[in-house]
């Protein structure tokens, strides 16, 4: 019997507006509206767009006060991610509409609204037209193929889907879906992990599943795209930060219709709307951009995980330095060593305690070398700008951010001082206020670094590339494909150079001040740092010898010890231990609540009364409490955060989003904002 209510949540941020509401459904509309169904329905005077998230027969409303749709959208998402987005919501204590927005055909314009229908032909961008297979695949290695065969059998039972089709054959069999254990492919750099997602997908498709593949930036991947693109064709569709508006919503249409099965994509790429899922990859699943800063503050990687348990597709992740998380409650596989059987280059740390230039002698040394050697370096130093900041050398001022407590870093080319944080920007100070116009400049950045080595180094065919936030805007594919070809060279950048980019002949890597890292006060410094070392000397020594220096003031850091003797092993047991002792993730959960305000006492007041309304849940046991603790202020906001440990997630957020609910709704903190931040990265 099909359903004659919808119940439906508007896509409005109002909260007066929270539904979801119910729509009594026209004989005709009842044939076609499903869970995840788009109407435009009245609302008061006006008309709102709204998602329906459960059908129902009958209504609590009496019968004269239901209203009808006005009308359906074509489009629509498929109901597992109505699903996906109400746990979304719960998981990080945002609201339905917000997490439902995420899911969405993107751009649902005016137009959709009218219900005029909107067809005009969008043309694919070149680069995602279809590649030619050059050549077969590459034979596996046999460890490449042991490892694709246990995968290959995971997929296996239970038929994947078989969750999401309840009451068909498959979901009859004994063995439900939630045995489905996520994987983790935990190969060093270069020892073929990308081959094996391939292969497995091309499985998972024949079976007639769909497959999403998450990369970290797509913009700086573009050799994963390629492969992709370059194996299944028109099957894929890339979900790419630099699409038009319009390809955007093309490449969406491909893959709800079907036409395209395999979505490769960033964090979003975990909301494609791909239906019969067989297979997620999570590459470089330990990177930081997999959480997502706005709200929803949610983690793909978790929500990948959910996806994948209540579609019954099969959760990869992939990394040579994995998080101490992925260890604990995933089943590895390892891939010990390089396809091309080439060792993992030597690592070397140089202590740079007492020393004041940016290079130590041994890494200019080795620099000059490889120029005469004509080879190629990498060199990673993760701060951009020509240097941290600009001070008087009369009277000691230093130049800040008006909205921030951080000072302006040098943009030198640029002729700007610029706050990294919130964008502010002026002109390169010439005078001081106390009238001198000697001004010091400290520290280096990656932009003087380039300036330097090339004037050291550069003798018209050598040349230094830089890769950071400042020089992305000129499409970093094309970049690192200059790199990629120049016969010899130098390319510096931020910690965007150390991302998955397959470079086959780098003999050199530098890492400087490597444990800037670790001055964070952040329980993942040291699993970053780490991380951050391996992933360079990953870099490095593919197709040819190579060998990694690493600049430090912390030359005795156990991650920075472990990352040089590639004892990936050891540093992720040293990390497990010293986790499991102050009991951080992945033995408890964390959330954090940052109160802020434009003045420091509200936003002290509000945190206080915070973790007050948390004490009884605190004093059951249920969690832990650090804080208020004052954070810099930041966008002309002073702020207060609260740190909440508790081994209950779920628990855990429903007494944090109560507790936030209680205090922001009294007047006595208006003024204050609360923002929530589950799993902070
Ligand atoms: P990872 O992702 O583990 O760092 P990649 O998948 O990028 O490694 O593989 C590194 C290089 O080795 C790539 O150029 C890839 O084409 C090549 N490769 C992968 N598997 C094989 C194989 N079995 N034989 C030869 N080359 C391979
Ligand atoms: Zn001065
Ligand atoms: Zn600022």
């Amino acid at each position: 019997m099909s359903a004659a209510i919808a119940q439906v949540q508007p896509l409005s941020s109002s909260r007066a507006l929270r539904g979801p509401f119910d729509y009594r459904l026209s004989e005709e509309l009842r044939e076609s509206v499903q869970v995840g169904s788009l109407l435009v329905v009245p609302f008061g005077r006006r008309e709102v767009l709204g998602v329906v998230v459960r059908l129902a027969q009958r209504s609590e409303i009496a019968e004269d006060r239901l209203l009808e749709p006005l009308r359906a959208l074509q489009a629509g998402v498929p109901p597992d991610l109505v699903e996906l987005a109400a746990w979304v919501a719960a998981q990080y204590c945002s609201t339905v509409p917000r997490a439902l927005k995420l899911v969405l055909p993107p751009g649902l314009t005016r137009g959709q609204l009218s219900g005029k229908p909107r067809r005009t032909r969008v043309r694919r961008p070149e680069h995602l037209s279809v590649g030619v297979l050059r050549g077969a695949p590459p034979e596996l290695t046999a460890e490449q193929a042991a490892a694709l065969s246990r995968l290959t059998a995971a997929l296996a039972q239970p038929a994947p889907a078989a969750a999401s089709q309840p009451g068909s054959a498959a979901a009859s069999q004994p063995e439900s879906a939630a045995a489905q254990q996520p994987q983790l492919l935990h190969g060093v750099t270069g020892s073929g992990k990308t081959e094996i997602y391939l292969r497995l997908a091309a499985s998972v498709l024949e079976r007639g599943f769909g497959v999403i593949v998450m990369v970290p930036e797509i913009a700086l991947t573009p050799q994963i795209v390629a492969r992709f693109l370059e194996r299944f064709g028109e099957t894929v569709a890339v979900l790419h930060s630099r699409l038009t508006p319009p390809q955007r919503r093309e490449e969406w249409r491909r893959l709800r219709s079907g036409e395209a099965r395999v979505c490769v994509g960033p964090r979003s790429a975990v909301f494609a709307p791909i239906e019969r899922l067989g297979l997620i990859v999570l590459d470089e699943e330990h990177d930081s951009s997999y959480k997502h800063e706005g709200d929803p503050r949610y983690d793909a990687r978790e929500v990948a995980a959910q996806r994948a348990a209540q579609t019954g597709a099969l959760l990869l992740a992939g990394s040579a330095t994995p998080r101490p998380e992925s260890i604990l409650r995933m089943q590895r596989i390892r891939l010990p060593r390089r396809v091309d059987g080439r060792p993992l280059p030597g690592v070397e740390l140089l202590d740079m305690r007492g020393r004041h230039e940016a290079l130590h002698p041994r890494s200019a040394q080795a620099l000059a070398e490889l120029r005469r050697d004509r080879g190629k370096a990498i060199v990673l130093l993760n701060r951009r700008g020509w240097s941290n900041f600009l001070s008087c050398r009369a009277c000691g001022t230093v130049w800040s951010c008006p909205n921030c407590d951080v000072t302006l870093v040098l943009h030198r080319a640029g002729g700007y001082i610029a706050c990294h944080h919130c964008d502010h920007r002026e002109a390169i100070p010439s005078l001081c206020e106390c009238g001198s116009s000697t001004l010091a400049r400290h520290g280096t950045g990656t932009e003087r670094l380039q300036d330097e080595l090339a004037a050291t180094l550069d003798d018209g065919s050598f040349p230094v590339f830089r890769l950071d936030a400042d020089t992305a805007g000129a499409e970093p594919a094309q970049l690192l494909s200059a790199f990629q070809e120049a016969p010899a060279g130098v390319l510096i950048g931020t910690q965007m150079v150390a991302k998955g980019h397959d470079f086959s002949d780098v003999a050199l890597g530098i890492v400087l001040d490597a444990d800037a890292t670790l001055r964070f006060p952040d329980f993942r410094a040291e699993e970053r740092t780490f991380a951050l070392v391996a992933q360079l000397a990953g870099r490095v020594g593919r197709g040819a010898q190579g060998h990694v220096l690493v600049q430090t003031l912390a030359p005795e850091a156990r991650s920075l010890l472990d990352a040089a003797a590639h004892d990936s092993d050891g540093f992720l047991a040293g990390e497990l231990e010293r986790r499991r002792a102050l009991s951080y993730p992945p033995y408890s959960h964390l959330a954090r609540v940052i109160c802020s305000a434009v003045q420091g006492e509200p936003a002290l007041r509000a945190a206080s009364a915070l973790a007050a309304a948390l004490q009884p849940a605190r004093r059951s046991g249920e969690l832990s409490l650090l804080g208020p603790a004052s954070l810099f202020r930041l966008r002309g906001r002073e702020r207060q955060a609260l740190v909440i440990k508790s081994a209950d997630r779920a628990g855990a957020v429903r007494a944090i989003d109560a507790a936030v609910q209680a205090v922001a709704s009294d007047r006595a903190h208006v003024g204050v904002s609360f923002a929530v931040d589950v799993d902070p990265q």
